[in-house]
């Protein structure tokens, strides 16, 4: 640290990215934020078919991050209640708030619109230089300071690096990091459909033979579909377009919903969940997926992010080195007591309800059933919904 400015470098202006760059508005760091993809990518991004589910603890911080505002109130959509049902029972566990508790379970935005609403804000902030179309390529500390190298052949120091590059991270490896990686042999498909079925705003989680489906409420008659399936049956179902996609999603969901017909197109995630070993390493930290990859089967993954972004933020703001290796343990051991319990926990309930064999669909119903019972409906509430404040 030669002239006293605390410098740092981010890789990636993903939702994670933006959201450490934003959350130190007002400090004096100097944020260095890279990102491969071009300018327009981040300052008009294209939907990608993902309604992110919020907890009300992610909506407090987006609007004392002063992004929350950005986003248009018109596209801003509430979950009132969850139904989670099992195969071809006609028994829905209701998951509802509190008796006490005015609010929804969660609210819903556009992936798109909450990147764009971050992107704004920190694209205005002074401390930011952005720099995109232009990917790290290798990072390693030398003397006590991060040395990156551009793929346009360029240099970078830093005092601290943070990866925030996907669930894929590239960089977290040159920096020692091994990290769980398990691909699901599945895909999801999301889109928006419109049905004929009025859902009332509830939210529902389908685990029916083979697929999960499940239908997240955003006007009368139109909601976001997310339809897990063998990557097999993905690559067939995205094969087809207009009335033959159209009869094939009604038929996948047994009418339940009526006819439903989709809006654009559906967009394909293959499934690989991640867990790092290590959040932290000398003068490095991993933020986002890049630290914690969750199924989104339970929602979790940019409100970890965000959550994860904002603690580190706030770790390091007034730190005089801010790649002081106690804050990063900090970090490191808060992050990890937050996600690993979910992150476990998830991976169970997706073994218990992706598994066809009978004696598994008889568990699952039973499940549901007890699910009546309070302990139960209040595990999968976390788990679905993340209604509460953690
Ligand atoms: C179908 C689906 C539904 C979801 N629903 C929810 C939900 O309801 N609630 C929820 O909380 N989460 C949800 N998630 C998860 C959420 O979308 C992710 O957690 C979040 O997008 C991760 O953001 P990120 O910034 O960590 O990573 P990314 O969005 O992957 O961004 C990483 C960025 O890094 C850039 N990059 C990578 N490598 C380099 C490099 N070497 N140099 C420069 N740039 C680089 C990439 O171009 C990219 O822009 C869902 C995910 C999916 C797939």
């Amino acid at each position: 640290m030669t002239d006293g400015k605390r410098r740092i470098a981010v890789i990636g202006a993903g939702p994670a990215g933006l959201s450490f760059a934003r959350a130190l508005a007002g400090t004096d760091t100097e944020i260095i934020l890279l990102e491969r993809q071009p300018l327009s990518a981040l300052s008009s991004p294209a939907f990608d078919g993902r309604e992110i589910a919020l907890t009300h603890r992610s909506v407090r911080s987006l609007c004392d991050l002063g992004v929350w505002p950005r986003i248009p109130p018109n596209e801003v959509h509430a979950m009132r209640q969850a139904k989670v049902l099992n195969g071809r029972s006609r028994f829905a566990m209701t998951i509802a708030p509190g008796a006490t508790d005015q609010r929804p379970l969660g609210i819903l935005v556009s992936n798109h619109l909450l990147r764009r609403a971050l992107f704004e804000a920190v694209h205005q902030q002074s401390n930011v230089t952005l720099r995109t179309g232009v990917a790290v390529d290798q990072a390693q500390v030398e003397r006590d300071r991060v040395r990156l190298k551009l793929s346009d052949g360029s240099i970078l120091e830093s005092d601290l690096l943070i990866a925030a590059d996907s669930r894929f991270s590239q960089i977290r490896g040159q920096f020692g990091i091994s990290t769980d990686i398990e691909p699901l042999g599945r895909t999801m498909l999301v889109g928006r459909v419109r049905h004929e079925a009025d859902v009332e705003g509830a939210v529902t989680e389908w685990f029916d033979r083979g697929r999960t489906v499940a239908l997240l409420p955003l006007d009368r008659g139109l909601s976001s579909i997310v339809l897990t399936l063998k990557s097999a049956d993905a690559d067939a179902l995205s094969a087809l377009t207009g009335p033959q996609l159209d009869r094939q999603l009604t038929q996948y969901c047994r009418g339940r919903w009526g006819v439903m017909s989709v809006e654009d197109r559906l967009h394909a995630y293959p499934l690989t969940l991640t867990y790092a070993h290590r959040f932290v390493a000398d003068r490095f930290a991993l933020v986002g997926d890049a630290a914690v990859g969750m199924h989104p089967v339970t929602a979790h993954g940019f409100n970890f992010g965000l959550a994860g972004a904002i603690r580190l933020a706030k770790l390091i703001a007034d730190a005089p080195d801010v790649g002081d290796n106690q804050r990063l343990a900090h970090y490191a051991t808060a992050h990890r007591a937050e996600t690993r319990p979910l992150y476990q926990a998830t991976r169970a309930l997706v073994g218990l309800f992706t598994d066809d064999r009978p004696v598994a669909m008889a568990a699952r119903h039973a499940a549901l059933r007890i699910g009546a019972s309070r302990p139960t409906r209040s595990a999968l509430r976390a788990l679905l919904m993340q209604p509460g404040e953690h």
